[in-house]
Protein backbone atom coordinates (compact mmCIF):
# COMPACT_ATOMS: atom_id res chain seq x y z
CA UNK A 1 0.00 0.00 0.00
CA UNK A 2 2.44 2.42 1.06
CA UNK A 3 5.87 2.61 0.80
CA UNK A 4 7.70 -0.70 -0.10
CA UNK A 5 10.77 0.24 2.22
CA UNK A 6 9.23 1.08 5.63
CA UNK A 7 11.64 1.86 8.46
CA UNK A 8 10.81 -1.02 11.12
CA UNK A 9 11.73 0.75 14.30
CA UNK A 10 10.00 1.28 17.24
CA UNK A 11 8.16 4.21 17.98
CA UNK A 12 8.06 5.35 21.68
CA UNK A 13 5.33 7.93 22.38
CA UNK A 14 5.82 10.45 24.89
CA UNK A 15 3.93 12.93 26.81
CA UNK A 16 4.75 16.96 26.47
CA UNK A 17 6.38 16.76 30.27
CA UNK A 18 7.82 13.89 32.04
CA UNK A 19 10.35 13.40 34.67
CA UNK A 20 13.60 11.63 34.29
CA UNK A 21 12.79 8.71 36.08
CA UNK A 22 9.58 8.18 33.69
CA UNK A 23 11.45 9.07 30.65
CA UNK A 24 13.95 6.33 32.09
CA UNK A 25 11.00 3.63 32.39
CA UNK A 26 9.14 4.59 28.91
CA UNK A 27 12.44 3.49 27.45
CA UNK A 28 12.88 0.61 29.65
CA UNK A 29 16.37 1.70 30.73
CA UNK A 30 18.20 2.72 33.71
CA UNK A 31 17.80 6.03 35.24
CA UNK A 32 21.57 6.55 35.13
CA UNK A 33 21.75 5.92 31.46
CA UNK A 34 19.24 8.75 30.83
CA UNK A 35 21.15 10.95 33.33
CA UNK A 36 24.78 10.81 31.44
CA UNK A 37 22.91 10.83 27.70
CA UNK A 38 21.51 14.11 29.70
CA UNK A 39 24.60 15.03 30.83
CA UNK A 40 25.83 14.62 27.15
CA UNK A 41 23.73 16.86 25.51
CA UNK A 42 24.27 19.42 28.08
CA UNK A 43 21.24 19.14 30.30
CA UNK A 44 22.01 18.13 33.91
CA UNK A 45 18.78 17.44 35.87
CA UNK A 46 17.61 14.95 38.55
CA UNK A 47 15.77 11.65 38.61
CA UNK A 48 12.48 13.96 39.83
CA UNK A 49 12.61 16.69 37.85
CA UNK A 50 10.40 17.52 34.76
CA UNK A 51 11.70 17.81 30.94
CA UNK A 52 10.60 18.41 28.11
CA UNK A 53 9.36 16.55 25.09
CA UNK A 54 12.35 18.62 22.74
CA UNK A 55 15.09 17.51 25.07
CA UNK A 56 13.63 13.82 25.85
CA UNK A 57 13.74 13.64 22.39
CA UNK A 58 16.83 14.00 21.79
CA UNK A 59 18.40 12.17 24.24
CA UNK A 60 16.16 9.07 23.10
CA UNK A 61 17.44 9.73 19.72
CA UNK A 62 21.26 9.17 20.99
CA UNK A 63 20.58 6.09 22.75
CA UNK A 64 18.32 4.51 19.46
CA UNK A 65 14.78 5.40 20.04
CA UNK A 66 12.58 6.97 17.81
CA UNK A 67 10.16 9.14 19.07
CA UNK A 68 6.79 10.57 18.74
CA UNK A 69 4.46 13.51 20.84
CA UNK A 70 1.78 11.51 22.75
CA UNK A 71 -1.50 12.89 21.46
CA UNK A 72 -3.64 13.44 24.24
CA UNK A 73 -2.71 13.83 27.86
CA UNK A 74 -3.25 10.24 28.98
CA UNK A 75 -3.89 12.17 32.46
CA UNK A 76 -7.83 13.13 31.97
CA UNK A 77 -9.44 14.73 34.90
CA UNK A 78 -12.40 14.44 36.66
CA UNK A 79 -15.57 12.67 35.23
CA UNK A 80 -13.74 11.60 31.99
CA UNK A 81 -12.23 7.89 31.65
CA UNK A 82 -9.16 7.55 29.80
CA UNK A 83 -9.31 6.78 26.47
CA UNK A 84 -12.40 4.14 26.05
CA UNK A 85 -11.74 2.20 22.90
CA UNK A 86 -15.49 3.49 22.25
CA UNK A 87 -14.87 6.56 22.35
CA UNK A 88 -12.66 6.72 19.48
CA UNK A 89 -13.80 7.97 16.20
CA UNK A 90 -12.82 7.99 12.71
CA UNK A 91 -11.16 11.47 11.87
CA UNK A 92 -10.50 13.09 8.67
CA UNK A 93 -6.97 12.33 7.46
CA UNK A 94 -4.13 15.23 7.54
CA UNK A 95 -2.14 15.21 4.59
CA UNK A 96 0.93 17.34 3.67
CA UNK A 97 2.60 17.61 -0.01
CA UNK A 98 6.30 17.30 -0.73
CA UNK A 99 8.02 17.35 -3.55
CA UNK A 100 11.01 18.89 -5.64
CA UNK A 101 10.65 22.43 -6.16
CA UNK A 102 8.94 23.73 -9.33
CA UNK A 103 7.23 20.06 -9.57
CA UNK A 104 4.05 21.39 -8.95
CA UNK A 105 2.92 21.40 -4.88
CA UNK A 106 1.06 24.66 -4.51
CA UNK A 107 -1.03 24.42 -7.71
CA UNK A 108 -1.84 21.34 -7.01
CA UNK A 109 -2.65 22.50 -3.40
CA UNK A 110 -4.48 25.12 -4.70
CA UNK A 111 -6.42 22.86 -7.42
CA UNK A 112 -7.49 20.82 -4.88
CA UNK A 113 -9.07 23.97 -2.80
CA UNK A 114 -10.53 25.52 -5.70
CA UNK A 115 -12.28 22.70 -6.94
CA UNK A 116 -13.20 20.76 -3.55
CA UNK A 117 -14.03 23.62 -1.08
CA UNK A 118 -18.01 24.92 -1.11
CA UNK A 119 -17.71 28.25 0.48
CA UNK A 120 -20.96 28.46 2.80
CA UNK A 121 -23.76 30.84 2.10
CA UNK A 122 -22.58 32.86 4.71
CA UNK A 123 -19.56 33.98 2.28
CA UNK A 124 -17.18 33.05 3.97
CA UNK A 125 -13.69 33.19 1.68
CA UNK A 126 -11.42 30.68 2.19
CA UNK A 127 -8.28 31.95 4.24
CA UNK A 128 -4.42 30.85 3.51
CA UNK A 129 -4.06 29.34 7.51
CA UNK A 130 -2.12 26.66 7.26
CA UNK A 131 -4.81 24.15 6.57
CA UNK A 132 -7.75 23.46 4.43
CA UNK A 133 -10.44 20.68 4.25
CA UNK A 134 -11.61 19.07 1.73
CA UNK A 135 -15.04 17.20 1.60
CA UNK A 136 -15.43 14.49 -0.53
CA UNK A 137 -18.49 12.41 -1.00
CA UNK A 138 -18.89 13.35 2.53
CA UNK A 139 -15.94 12.78 3.29
CA UNK A 140 -13.01 15.29 4.91
CA UNK A 141 -9.65 15.68 3.95
CA UNK A 142 -7.21 17.97 5.82
CA UNK A 143 -4.79 19.55 3.73
CA UNK A 144 -1.45 21.39 5.19
CA UNK A 145 -1.09 24.03 2.73
CA UNK A 146 2.18 24.87 3.09
CA UNK A 147 3.96 22.71 1.13
CA UNK A 148 7.49 21.16 1.13
CA UNK A 149 9.13 19.43 3.74
CA UNK A 150 10.56 22.56 5.95
CA UNK A 151 7.31 23.21 7.64
CA UNK A 152 7.26 19.40 8.26
CA UNK A 153 10.89 19.02 9.70
CA UNK A 154 10.16 22.03 12.01
CA UNK A 155 7.61 20.58 13.12
CA UNK A 156 9.23 17.19 13.65
CA UNK A 157 12.20 18.68 15.02
CA UNK A 158 9.53 19.54 17.92
CA UNK A 159 8.19 16.46 18.00
CA UNK A 160 4.57 17.60 16.72
CA UNK A 161 3.68 14.76 14.62
CA UNK A 162 1.03 16.39 12.03
CA UNK A 163 0.89 14.20 9.27
CA UNK A 164 -0.74 11.19 8.34
CA UNK A 165 -0.50 10.54 5.04
CA UNK A 166 2.54 11.98 2.46
CA UNK A 167 1.50 13.43 -1.21
CA UNK A 168 5.15 13.27 -3.29
CA UNK A 169 4.55 15.17 -6.01
CA UNK A 170 6.66 14.33 -9.21
CA UNK A 171 6.68 16.44 -12.14
CA UNK A 172 6.22 13.94 -15.13
CA UNK A 173 8.33 16.08 -17.68
CA UNK A 174 11.07 15.89 -14.77
CA UNK A 175 12.66 13.34 -13.29
CA UNK A 176 12.98 12.16 -9.74
CA UNK A 177 15.16 15.23 -8.17
CA UNK A 178 16.76 15.43 -4.43
CA UNK A 179 14.51 16.82 -2.99
CA UNK A 180 12.21 14.18 -4.17
CA UNK A 181 14.22 11.78 -2.14
CA UNK A 182 14.87 14.15 0.36
CA UNK A 183 11.18 14.14 0.30
CA UNK A 184 10.61 10.15 0.57
CA UNK A 185 13.40 10.09 3.20
CA UNK A 186 10.85 12.19 5.61
CA UNK A 187 8.32 10.24 5.26
CA UNK A 188 10.23 7.30 5.69
CA UNK A 189 11.72 8.51 8.59
CA UNK A 190 8.06 9.17 9.99
CA UNK A 191 6.77 5.92 8.99
CA UNK A 192 4.20 7.74 6.73
CA UNK A 193 2.68 6.25 3.77
CA UNK A 194 3.73 7.49 0.73
CA UNK A 195 1.30 8.08 -2.48
CA UNK A 196 2.74 10.05 -5.59
CA UNK A 197 1.38 12.20 -7.89
CA UNK A 198 3.08 12.70 -11.36
CA UNK A 199 2.05 15.58 -12.08
CA UNK A 200 2.27 18.06 -15.19
CA UNK A 201 0.71 15.26 -17.40
CA UNK A 202 -0.39 17.88 -19.44
CA UNK A 203 2.93 18.44 -21.25
CA UNK A 204 3.24 17.04 -24.28
CA UNK A 205 7.02 15.65 -23.01
CA UNK A 206 5.43 14.36 -19.88
CA UNK A 207 6.88 10.99 -19.03
CA UNK A 208 4.74 9.07 -15.86
CA UNK A 209 6.02 5.51 -16.58
CA UNK A 210 10.01 6.85 -16.76
CA UNK A 211 9.02 8.53 -13.80
CA UNK A 212 7.38 5.19 -11.94
CA UNK A 213 11.01 3.50 -12.94
CA UNK A 214 12.91 5.83 -11.21
CA UNK A 215 10.91 5.75 -8.50
CA UNK A 216 11.24 1.76 -8.06
CA UNK A 217 14.59 2.30 -7.81
CA UNK A 218 14.41 4.07 -4.21
CA UNK A 219 11.98 1.70 -3.00
CA UNK A 220 8.67 2.85 -4.39
CA UNK A 221 7.52 0.46 -6.39
CA UNK A 222 3.93 1.24 -8.03
CA UNK A 223 1.70 -1.03 -8.36
CA UNK A 224 1.53 -1.57 -12.21
CA UNK A 225 5.31 -2.74 -12.06
CA UNK A 226 4.49 -5.11 -9.12
CA UNK A 227 4.99 -2.81 -5.87
CA UNK A 228 2.77 -1.54 -3.40
CA UNK A 229 2.73 2.28 -3.92
CA UNK A 230 0.13 4.10 -5.34
CA UNK A 231 0.49 6.61 -8.08
CA UNK A 232 -1.99 9.03 -9.67
CA UNK A 233 -1.05 10.60 -12.78
CA UNK A 234 -2.89 14.16 -12.61
CA UNK A 235 -2.16 17.81 -13.63
CA UNK A 236 -2.74 20.34 -11.36
CA UNK A 237 -3.39 22.67 -14.58
CA UNK A 238 -5.81 21.02 -16.35
CA UNK A 239 -7.17 19.57 -12.78
CA UNK A 240 -7.47 15.90 -14.52
CA UNK A 241 -6.86 13.14 -11.78
CA UNK A 242 -7.20 14.89 -9.02
CA UNK A 243 -10.68 13.72 -7.96
CA UNK A 244 -8.39 10.37 -7.84
CA UNK A 245 -5.91 11.29 -6.16
CA UNK A 246 -8.53 12.31 -3.63
CA UNK A 247 -10.12 8.59 -3.53
CA UNK A 248 -6.73 7.36 -3.21
CA UNK A 249 -6.30 9.54 -0.16
CA UNK A 250 -9.43 8.47 1.37
CA UNK A 251 -8.54 4.75 0.65
CA UNK A 252 -4.86 5.06 1.79
CA UNK A 253 -7.15 6.70 5.11
CA UNK A 254 -9.29 3.87 5.71
CA UNK A 255 -6.58 1.29 5.42
CA UNK A 256 -4.44 3.24 8.34
CA UNK A 257 -7.61 3.19 10.47
CA UNK A 258 -7.09 6.76 11.37
CA UNK A 259 -9.42 7.25 14.70
CA UNK A 260 -9.09 10.15 17.74
CA UNK A 261 -11.36 10.74 20.73
CA UNK A 262 -13.34 13.35 20.71
CA UNK A 263 -14.66 13.61 24.20
CA UNK A 264 -11.25 13.79 25.78
CA UNK A 265 -10.04 17.62 26.15
CA UNK A 266 -8.44 18.76 23.53
CA UNK A 267 -4.65 19.03 21.96
CA UNK A 268 -3.60 20.43 19.03
CA UNK A 269 -0.57 21.82 17.28
CA UNK A 270 0.38 25.41 16.21
CA UNK A 271 0.81 25.30 12.62
CA UNK A 272 0.98 29.37 12.39
CA UNK A 273 0.69 32.43 14.22
CA UNK A 274 0.22 36.30 13.15
CA UNK A 275 -0.74 39.79 14.63
CA UNK A 276 -4.36 40.56 13.62
CA UNK A 277 -4.78 44.24 13.91
CA UNK A 278 -8.41 44.37 14.50
CA UNK A 279 -8.13 40.64 16.45
CA UNK A 280 -4.91 41.31 18.23
CA UNK A 281 -3.05 37.66 18.35
CA UNK A 282 -4.32 34.89 15.98
CA UNK A 283 -2.97 31.31 15.41
CA UNK A 284 -4.20 28.24 13.37
CA UNK A 285 -4.59 25.09 15.38
CA UNK A 286 -4.65 21.69 14.01
CA UNK A 287 -6.75 19.92 16.31
CA UNK A 288 -5.25 16.11 16.69
CA UNK A 289 -7.76 14.65 19.96
CA UNK A 290 -10.91 16.04 21.46
CA UNK A 291 -13.08 18.76 20.80
CA UNK A 292 -12.07 22.35 20.93
CA UNK A 293 -14.86 24.72 22.46
CA UNK A 294 -14.86 28.50 22.96
CA UNK A 295 -14.00 29.10 26.53
CA UNK A 296 -11.75 26.28 26.64
CA UNK A 297 -8.66 27.13 28.96
CA UNK A 298 -5.17 26.09 27.81
CA UNK A 299 -1.48 26.23 27.80
CA UNK A 300 0.40 26.56 24.68
CA UNK A 301 4.38 26.95 24.36
CA UNK A 302 5.01 29.00 27.95
CA UNK A 303 2.17 30.75 27.61
CA UNK A 304 -1.71 30.16 29.31
CA UNK A 305 -4.74 31.75 27.75
CA UNK A 306 -8.27 31.15 26.94
CA UNK A 307 -10.10 30.74 23.70
CA UNK A 308 -11.96 33.89 23.16
CA UNK A 309 -12.60 33.19 19.17
CA UNK A 310 -12.82 30.26 16.77
CA UNK A 311 -13.20 30.48 13.03
CA UNK A 312 -13.19 27.32 10.62
CA UNK A 313 -10.83 27.47 8.00
CA UNK A 314 -13.63 29.49 5.36
CA UNK A 315 -13.50 32.31 8.36
CA UNK A 316 -16.76 31.59 9.73
CA UNK A 317 -17.14 31.94 13.67
CA UNK A 318 -17.78 28.14 15.09
CA UNK A 319 -17.94 27.26 19.26
CA UNK A 320 -16.62 23.85 18.86
CA UNK A 321 -14.03 21.77 16.28
CA UNK A 322 -12.99 18.13 16.71
CA UNK A 323 -10.01 16.51 15.35
CA UNK A 324 -7.97 17.16 12.45
CA UNK A 325 -10.00 20.31 12.21
CA UNK A 326 -7.64 23.49 11.58
CA UNK A 327 -8.90 26.25 13.27
CA UNK A 328 -8.25 29.97 14.00
CA UNK A 329 -8.31 31.12 17.58
CA UNK A 330 -7.84 34.18 19.18
CA UNK A 331 -7.02 34.50 23.39
CA UNK A 332 -3.26 34.53 23.55
CA UNK A 333 -0.67 36.81 25.37
CA UNK A 334 1.99 36.35 23.27
CA UNK A 335 2.36 34.49 19.70
CA UNK A 336 2.83 31.13 20.13
CA UNK A 337 5.29 29.12 18.24
CA UNK A 338 4.95 26.98 15.30
CA UNK A 339 5.29 23.78 16.05
CA UNK A 340 4.22 24.69 19.94
CA UNK A 341 1.41 21.97 21.26
CA UNK A 342 -1.64 23.53 22.85
CA UNK A 343 -3.17 21.72 25.24
CA UNK A 344 -6.40 22.16 27.11
CA UNK A 345 -7.21 21.72 30.98
CA UNK A 346 -9.83 22.26 33.45
CA UNK A 347 -9.49 25.69 34.58
CA UNK A 348 -7.25 29.06 34.88
CA UNK A 349 -5.39 28.09 37.95
CA UNK A 350 -4.66 24.34 35.86
CA UNK A 351 -3.13 26.41 33.29
CA UNK A 352 -0.95 28.67 35.50
CA UNK A 353 0.57 26.10 37.02
CA UNK A 354 1.52 24.07 33.77
CA UNK A 355 2.74 27.05 32.38
CA UNK A 356 4.81 27.39 35.17
CA UNK A 357 5.93 23.72 34.73
CA UNK A 358 6.69 24.27 31.31
CA UNK A 359 9.03 27.42 32.05
CA UNK A 360 10.89 25.45 34.60
CA UNK A 361 11.73 22.71 32.41
CA UNK A 362 12.61 25.04 29.15
CA UNK A 363 14.74 26.78 32.13
CA UNK A 364 16.41 23.34 33.43
CA UNK A 365 17.93 23.26 29.59
CA UNK A 366 18.88 26.50 28.94
CA UNK A 367 20.81 27.06 32.24
CA UNK A 368 22.15 23.80 31.73
CA UNK A 369 23.34 24.51 28.28
CA UNK A 370 26.00 26.29 29.80
CA UNK A 371 27.45 23.25 31.82
CA UNK A 372 28.14 21.12 28.64
CA UNK A 373 30.42 18.38 30.00
CA UNK A 374 32.71 17.01 27.83
CA UNK A 375 31.78 13.71 25.98
CA UNK A 376 33.43 10.18 27.18
CA UNK A 377 34.44 9.24 23.65
CA UNK A 378 35.66 12.42 22.53
CA UNK A 379 36.01 15.51 24.65
CA UNK A 380 35.51 18.05 22.38
CA UNK A 381 32.91 17.87 19.06
CA UNK A 382 31.98 20.16 16.44
CA UNK A 383 28.14 19.99 15.62
CA UNK A 384 26.81 20.78 12.35
CA UNK A 385 23.60 21.35 10.33
CA UNK A 386 25.13 21.16 6.40
CA UNK A 387 22.54 22.24 3.69
CA UNK A 388 23.74 22.18 -0.03
CA UNK A 389 22.28 23.08 -3.18
CA UNK A 390 22.18 19.84 -4.42
CA UNK A 391 22.88 15.93 -3.38
CA UNK A 392 26.18 15.52 -5.23
CA UNK A 393 28.34 18.78 -3.56
CA UNK A 394 26.39 17.38 0.10
CA UNK A 395 27.90 13.73 -0.49
CA UNK A 396 31.44 15.66 -1.57
CA UNK A 397 31.23 18.10 1.71
CA UNK A 398 30.12 14.92 3.73
CA UNK A 399 32.89 12.47 2.61
CA UNK A 400 35.23 15.61 3.68
CA UNK A 401 34.03 16.33 6.87
CA UNK A 402 34.19 12.32 7.69
CA UNK A 403 37.93 12.34 7.26
CA UNK A 404 38.61 15.65 9.30
CA UNK A 405 37.72 14.39 12.89
CA UNK A 406 40.25 13.47 15.24
CA UNK A 407 41.10 11.78 18.37
CA UNK A 408 40.97 14.92 20.60
CA UNK A 409 37.87 16.96 18.59
CA UNK A 410 35.60 15.14 16.44
CA UNK A 411 32.51 16.19 13.79
CA UNK A 412 28.99 15.74 14.37
CA UNK A 413 27.02 15.88 11.40
CA UNK A 414 23.36 16.55 13.08
CA UNK A 415 21.45 17.33 9.94
CA UNK A 416 23.02 16.71 6.17
CA UNK A 417 19.77 18.04 3.58
CA UNK A 418 19.43 19.82 0.13
CA UNK A 419 18.06 23.27 -0.17
CA UNK A 420 17.93 26.81 1.62
CA UNK A 421 18.45 26.92 5.34
CA UNK A 422 15.49 27.21 6.72
CA UNK A 423 13.77 27.56 10.55
CA UNK A 424 13.80 23.84 10.92
CA UNK A 425 17.61 23.75 10.03
CA UNK A 426 18.10 26.87 12.69
CA UNK A 427 16.26 24.64 15.69
CA UNK A 428 17.73 21.43 14.29
CA UNK A 429 21.22 23.51 15.18
CA UNK A 430 19.69 25.51 18.06
CA UNK A 431 18.54 21.84 19.98
CA UNK A 432 22.10 20.85 19.01
CA UNK A 433 24.13 23.22 19.85
CA UNK A 434 25.80 23.37 16.34
CA UNK A 435 26.67 25.48 13.74
CA UNK A 436 25.36 25.60 10.51
CA UNK A 437 26.77 25.27 6.96
CA UNK A 438 25.32 26.30 3.79
CA UNK A 439 27.00 25.88 0.43
CA UNK A 440 25.75 27.30 -2.60
CA UNK A 441 22.11 28.38 -1.19
CA UNK A 442 20.33 31.00 0.74
CA UNK A 443 19.09 31.92 4.17
CA UNK A 444 15.31 32.14 4.27
CA UNK A 445 14.68 35.31 5.91
CA UNK A 446 12.47 33.43 8.83
CA UNK A 447 15.62 31.84 9.37
CA UNK A 448 18.14 34.63 9.71
CA UNK A 449 15.70 35.41 12.40
CA UNK A 450 15.06 32.55 14.45
CA UNK A 451 19.16 32.55 13.80
CA UNK A 452 19.66 35.68 15.44
CA UNK A 453 16.90 35.03 18.33
CA UNK A 454 18.52 31.68 19.29
CA UNK A 455 21.78 32.95 18.49
CA UNK A 456 22.68 30.24 15.74
CA UNK A 457 26.08 30.76 13.80
CA UNK A 458 25.38 30.34 10.10
CA UNK A 459 28.64 30.64 7.75
CA UNK A 460 27.51 30.16 4.07
CA UNK A 461 30.37 28.90 1.16
CA UNK A 462 31.09 28.70 -2.51
CA UNK A 463 33.76 26.70 -2.42
CA UNK A 464 34.66 23.02 -0.35
CA UNK A 465 38.28 23.65 0.38
CA UNK A 466 37.02 26.88 2.25
CA UNK A 467 34.23 25.34 4.07
CA UNK A 468 36.67 22.64 5.25
CA UNK A 469 39.15 25.09 5.99
CA UNK A 470 36.75 26.84 8.50
CA UNK A 471 35.59 23.79 9.85
CA UNK A 472 39.30 22.89 10.78
CA UNK A 473 39.68 26.67 12.67
CA UNK A 474 36.14 25.78 14.46
CA UNK A 475 37.76 22.63 15.59
CA UNK A 476 40.66 24.04 16.68
CA UNK A 477 38.59 27.00 18.58
CA UNK A 478 36.83 24.23 20.52
CA UNK A 479 40.16 23.23 22.01
CA UNK A 480 41.44 25.24 25.27
CA UNK A 481 44.25 27.52 24.98
CA UNK A 482 47.62 24.62 25.28
CA UNK A 483 49.90 26.88 27.83
CA UNK A 484 53.90 25.90 28.43
CA UNK A 485 55.87 27.31 31.04
CA UNK A 486 59.20 27.77 30.77
CA UNK A 487 61.23 28.64 34.19
CA UNK A 488 63.63 31.66 33.22
CA UNK A 489 65.64 31.73 36.43
CA UNK A 490 65.71 31.88 40.25
CA UNK A 491 66.36 34.42 42.54
CA UNK A 492 66.64 33.87 46.62
CA UNK A 493 65.54 36.78 48.75
CA UNK A 494 67.72 38.37 50.88
CA UNK A 495 65.32 41.14 52.14
CA UNK A 496 62.13 42.08 53.23
CA UNK A 497 61.45 46.07 53.06
CA UNK A 498 58.15 46.43 52.76
CA UNK A 499 55.01 44.09 53.16
CA UNK A 500 51.45 44.62 52.73
CA UNK A 501 48.36 42.54 52.26
CA UNK A 502 49.40 41.02 48.99
CA UNK A 503 52.45 43.47 47.50
CA UNK A 504 55.92 43.32 48.73
CA UNK A 505 59.39 45.25 47.81
CA UNK A 506 62.11 42.52 48.34
CA UNK A 507 65.69 42.75 47.68
CA UNK A 508 67.41 39.30 46.59
CA UNK A 509 70.07 38.13 43.80
CA UNK A 510 69.66 35.89 41.16
CA UNK A 511 70.90 32.47 41.39
CA UNK A 512 70.19 31.51 38.25
CA UNK A 513 69.22 32.46 34.42
CA UNK A 514 67.08 35.63 34.24
CA UNK A 515 64.16 37.64 36.01
CA UNK A 516 61.71 39.21 33.51
CA UNK A 517 59.22 42.81 34.70
CA UNK A 518 55.83 41.63 34.68
CA UNK A 519 56.42 37.87 34.85
CA UNK A 520 54.66 35.58 36.72
CA UNK A 521 56.93 34.05 39.45
CA UNK A 522 56.30 30.89 41.69
CA UNK A 523 57.45 30.87 45.52
CA UNK A 524 59.60 28.18 46.49
CA UNK A 525 60.17 27.55 50.24
CA UNK A 526 62.60 24.87 50.72
CA UNK A 527 61.28 22.57 47.92
CA UNK A 528 57.98 23.46 48.37
CA UNK A 529 55.69 25.77 46.18
CA UNK A 530 54.18 27.98 48.98
CA UNK A 531 52.09 30.22 46.42
CA UNK A 532 52.54 32.15 42.99
CA UNK A 533 52.52 36.00 41.99
CA UNK A 534 53.70 38.33 39.21
CA UNK A 535 56.59 40.59 39.37
CA UNK A 536 55.07 44.33 39.20
CA UNK A 537 58.82 45.95 39.17
CA UNK A 538 62.61 45.73 39.40
CA UNK A 539 65.10 48.38 40.50
CA UNK A 540 68.81 47.55 39.96
CA UNK A 541 70.27 50.47 42.29
CA UNK A 542 68.23 52.88 41.73
CA UNK A 543 66.96 52.52 37.78
CA UNK A 544 63.62 50.53 37.11
CA UNK A 545 65.13 47.41 34.62
CA UNK A 546 63.34 44.84 32.38
CA UNK A 547 64.96 42.31 33.52
CA UNK A 548 68.27 41.31 35.97
CA UNK A 549 70.89 38.39 35.37
CA UNK A 550 72.34 35.37 37.42
CA UNK A 551 75.05 37.24 39.96
CA UNK A 552 73.34 40.44 39.98
CA UNK A 553 71.41 42.12 42.94
CA UNK A 554 68.25 43.73 42.67
CA UNK A 555 65.03 45.51 44.57
CA UNK A 556 61.73 43.68 43.15
CA UNK A 557 57.99 44.79 43.67
CA UNK A 558 55.97 41.51 44.09
CA UNK A 559 51.93 40.75 44.10
CA UNK A 560 50.99 37.55 44.86
CA UNK A 561 49.17 35.35 47.19
CA UNK A 562 52.28 34.20 49.63
CA UNK A 563 53.85 36.16 53.00
CA UNK A 564 57.29 36.31 51.72
CA UNK A 565 60.29 35.37 53.79
CA UNK A 566 64.26 35.79 53.48
CA UNK A 567 65.62 32.68 52.32
CA UNK A 568 62.25 32.02 50.03
CA UNK A 569 63.23 31.39 46.35
CA UNK A 570 61.57 32.73 43.78
CA UNK A 571 61.10 31.65 40.05
CA UNK A 572 60.21 33.22 36.86
CA UNK A 573 57.85 31.64 34.82
CA UNK A 574 57.18 32.93 31.12
CA UNK A 575 54.57 31.12 29.40
CA UNK A 576 54.04 30.42 26.43
CA UNK A 577 51.02 29.93 24.31
CA UNK A 578 51.36 26.88 22.10
CA UNK A 579 49.58 26.59 18.48
CA UNK A 580 46.84 23.86 18.78
CA UNK A 581 46.87 21.19 16.86
CA UNK A 582 43.64 18.84 15.69
P1 LIG B 1 6.23 24.08 -6.30
O1 LIG B 1 7.55 24.79 -6.24
O2 LIG B 1 6.40 22.60 -6.22
O3 LIG B 1 5.21 24.59 -5.34
O4 LIG B 1 5.68 24.31 -7.77
P2 LIG B 1 4.54 25.31 -8.30
O5 LIG B 1 3.20 24.86 -7.89
O6 LIG B 1 4.93 26.70 -7.97
O7 LIG B 1 4.67 25.06 -9.84
C1 LIG B 1 5.85 25.33 -10.58
C2 LIG B 1 5.52 25.68 -12.00
O8 LIG B 1 4.96 24.56 -12.66
C3 LIG B 1 4.50 26.79 -12.12
O9 LIG B 1 4.84 27.61 -13.19
C4 LIG B 1 3.20 26.07 -12.39
O10 LIG B 1 2.29 26.86 -13.11
C5 LIG B 1 3.69 24.88 -13.19
N1 LIG B 1 2.82 23.72 -13.02
C6 LIG B 1 2.46 23.13 -11.85
N2 LIG B 1 1.65 22.09 -12.09
C7 LIG B 1 1.50 22.00 -13.41
C8 LIG B 1 0.78 21.10 -14.30
O11 LIG B 1 0.11 20.16 -13.89
N3 LIG B 1 0.91 21.31 -15.62
C9 LIG B 1 1.63 22.33 -16.14
N4 LIG B 1 1.69 22.46 -17.45
N5 LIG B 1 2.32 23.19 -15.36
C10 LIG B 1 2.25 23.03 -14.02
Amino acid sequence: MSQDKTTKKEVIRLPSFMTVRELAERLNLPVTDIISALMKNGVSASVNENIDYETAAVVALDLGFQTKLEESSEKDTEGEKSVASGDLVPRPPIVTVMGHVNHGKTLLLDAIRETNVVASESGGITQHIGAYQVNVGGKMITFLDTPGHEAFAAMRARGASVTDIVVLVVAADDKVQPQTLESIKHAQEASLPIIVAINKIDLPNARPEKIKRELSEHGLVAEDLGGKTICVPVSAKTKEGISELLEMILLVAEMEELKANTKTKACGVVLESHIDKGKGVQATILIKEGTLKLMDNFVVGEQYGKVRTMENFLGERIKKAGPSTPVVISGFSNLPNMGDILRVVSDEQEAKEEAAKIIKARRIKRLSSFKRLPQKEKEYELKIVLKADVGGSLEAIEEELNKIGTEKVGVNLLKAGIGDITESDVLMASLGKGVILGFHNKITPAARKLAKQKNVKIHLYKVIYELVDDVKKMMLDLLPPQIKEISEGRLKVLQIFRAEKTEFILGGKVISGRLIKNSKARVLRGNQVIGEGVILNIKKVDKDVLEIKEGEECGIRFRGNVVLKTEDIMECIREEVLPKSL
